[in-house]
């Protein structure tokens, strides 16, 4: 299967490396929650660790997987036979975890690439649903996820997953353990959900920090015209900043400060 099977339409870099695997399954806590989605599970090897999870302990009852593959369906269902049902032939971009009554589960996988910030920005949409996630990227978007104020790589994807989870980098996986070995490294980060409700508006935050950070290195004042149509717009805090300069919370406050202005 490895040797003549894999599609780059959608983005399939199989991992070869079991104690990888593994070692990325261990790091779901299990906090909160009893329910696993995997999002591309490709040829299943991270499956076959969360399967050993669930045959071991009580804490992972439920396990489904989304893969966009229909080949890759075939061969999962024909492997992992009692888990039939559970694997769901879907694109993750567009599935809905309310269609199956999810309401609390966490999100694993070995993402495709290409659309991981589409896979973030849908994790985010359903964040209520979402307490944790453990996830592999290309190392350099891995490194922007987790990425602090003051930072080059601080962007829209830093500030926007920080809003809602804590995140931390976990570790490096070399181009070496993947079939087709990908241009670029890999990096495994975990997000666990903050207990805190923002106070603001989720929309308004998304479109002030798209905004702010379309145009980095210009200050606040500049990049926000679009809001200068508010009353007292000159008011607002950080319009003498960029956007880099801005933590998580800052935004946060900044968004609110618009908002009550509107
Ligand atoms: N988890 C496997 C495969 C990783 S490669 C491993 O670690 O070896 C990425 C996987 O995501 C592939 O199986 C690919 O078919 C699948 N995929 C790509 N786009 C997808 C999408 N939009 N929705 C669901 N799965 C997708």
């Amino acid at each position: 299967m490895h040797k003549f099977y894999f599609k780059k339409k959608f983005d399939q870099y199989f991992l070869k490396d079991h104690n990888i695997a593994k070692k990325i399954v261990n790091y779901l806590s299990f906090e909160g929650y009893n329910t696993v989605v995997e999002v591309g599970p490709g040829l299943g090897i991270l499956t076959k660790y969360l399967l050993k999870l669930n045959n071991k302990t009580d804490s992972c009852n439920h396990i489904f997987l989304i893969e966009i593959d229909e080949k890759l369906i075939c061969f999962l269902r024909k492997i992992f036979p009692s888990y039939r049902d559970k694997i769901i032939h879907r694109d993750f971009l567009k599935w809905n975890p309310e269609e199956i009554h999810l309401q609390n589960f966490a999100v694993i996988g070995n993402f495709p690439y290409k659309i991981s910030s589409q896979i973030l920005f849908h994790i985010l949409k359903y964040n209520q649903y979402i307490p944790e996630c453990i996830g592999m990227f290309q190392k350099e978007v891995a490194k922007r996820i987790t990425s602090r104020k003051g930072k080059k790589t601080y962007g829209i994807l830093s500030v926007l997953v920080q809003t809602f989870y804590n995140v931390k980098y976990l570790f490096t996986v070399k181009k070496k353990v993947f079939f087709p070995t990908p241009n670029v490294q890999s990096g495994v980060i975990s997000l666990k959900r903050k207990n805190e409700m923002i106070h603001c508006n989720k929309n308004m935050l998304f479109q002030c920090v798209k905004i702010a950070f379309n145009q980095r290195r210009k200050k606040l004042r500049n990049s926000l015209q679009l809001f200068n149509y508010i009353q007292n717009f000159h008011e607002i805090p950080f319009l003498n900043k960029r956007a880099e300069e801005l933590s998580v919370n800052e935004f946060l406050q900044l968004t609110k400060e618009i908002e009550i202005r509107k």
